[in-house]
């Protein structure tokens, strides 16, 4: 059987079938820019907003390959420049990428909820974990390499040698200091056009959403996601804030993952949190792998292998915080 390098050599080297961010205007002022379906469960969705004055711009690919195709695409779209870049929550998938749109664009003010701001230590460790990741990756796909026979380690120096140049300008990224911090809702004028930034502690300890009133449209990111990763969730200030989302004049819902929901899709995440949430209290003394065999089937996505996967991993993590944060009634 034939040798496997590293497949994140793989990308570095960007030899892989790169896969396409679908970029589509969805108002006069907002772009939506959805991850392919192979990437739903993996990476992150980006919005960009564009006033008279100012563009903002919510969160950015994790994937650095996928990051530099996005920045390449990015500065063919913008009208105005890019005033600010703000991370949704603290999830590398959507906060990473921006210290390479930071390199981009460095007058661009980051802008991040209070929890993050208070713990950036946190973003700047992500990120040095990730070009370690690198580093490792590179030096495994090296040793590999020498155990191929002399034709097929051609092919491969070559892809190693073009993933080294790329990592190259990766290896001093670093984030600035965020320069707005969020503790409560705020208006952000970006131009005759108002938005308005909600701090939440749902998904994560902290969430922003971001409503564009003008154009009925909310850029909700992971929380509003159909089947959110519930991890870190604070289920109960979860479910509040998906009940007022759900009351906002908005028309179109932006999630973190997959394709553009109208607001009748919040009923999604609440149903499936309150499942989780209803299976817990009832079961006490259940363990978490007998609570995953028996959570209510409905939920579980059908057909997609991938999904599948994702889903019972999201369901574990969301059964384990449950039980640790849940108050059971006996
Ligand atoms: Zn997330």
């Amino acid at each position: 059987m034939r040798q496997c390098l590293s497949a994140l050599v793989l990308c570095l080297a960007a030899t892989c079938a790169q896969a396409r961010q679908n970029w589509q205007t969805l108002s006069e002022h907002v772009d939506f820019i959805e991850q392919p379906a192979k990437l739903r469960f993996y990476d992150s969705n980006q919005t960009l907003i564009q006033g008279e004055q100012c563009a903002l711009l919510v969160d950015a690919p994790g994937e650095f390959t996928q990051t530099e195709a996005f920045i390449g695409e990015l500065k063919k779209q913008l009208r105005v420049p890019l005033c600010y870049v703000l991370a949704s929550h603290a999830h590398d998938d959507h906060l990473l990428g921006l210290a390479l749109v930071q390199k981009h664009f460095p007058d661009a003010q980051l802008i991040v909820h209070q929890s993050l701001g208070e713990n950036f230590h946190l973003a700047h460790e992500q990120l040095n974990e990730r070009l370690d990741g690198f580093v490792k990756s590179i030096a495994l796909s090296l040793q590999r390499m020498e155990k191929l026979p002399d034709q097929e380690q051609e092919i491969w120096r070559d892809k190693i040698a073009r993933a080294q140049v790329r990592f190259k300008q990766w290896q001093s990224l670093r984030f600035s200091t965020p320069d707005k911090v969020i503790t409560q809702a705020t208006e952000l004028d970006l131009g005759k056009l108002n938005v308005e930034l909600m701090p939440f502690a749902a998904h994560t300890q902290g969430d922003i959403a971001v409503l564009v009133r003008a154009d009925k449209l909310l850029v909700g990111a992971d929380m509003v996601d159909t089947l959110p990763y519930p991890g870190e969730a604070n289920y109960q200030a979860w479910l509040q804030a998906l009940e007022e989302l759900s009351q906002l004049p908005v028309t179109q819902v932006l999630p973190g993952h997959g394709g553009v929901l109208a607001t009748s899709d919040l009923t999604k995440p609440k149903v499936w949190l309150e499942a989780i949430v209803k299976h817990v209290q009832a079961n006490p003394s259940a363990d978490v792998v007998t609570l995953v065999e028996t959570f209510p089937k409905q939920y579980q996505p059908q057909d997609d292998e991938l999904e599948q996967r994702a889903y019972a991993m999201f369901l574990e993590a969301g059964i384990k915080r449950a039980k640790q944060t849940v108050t059971t009634k006996d």
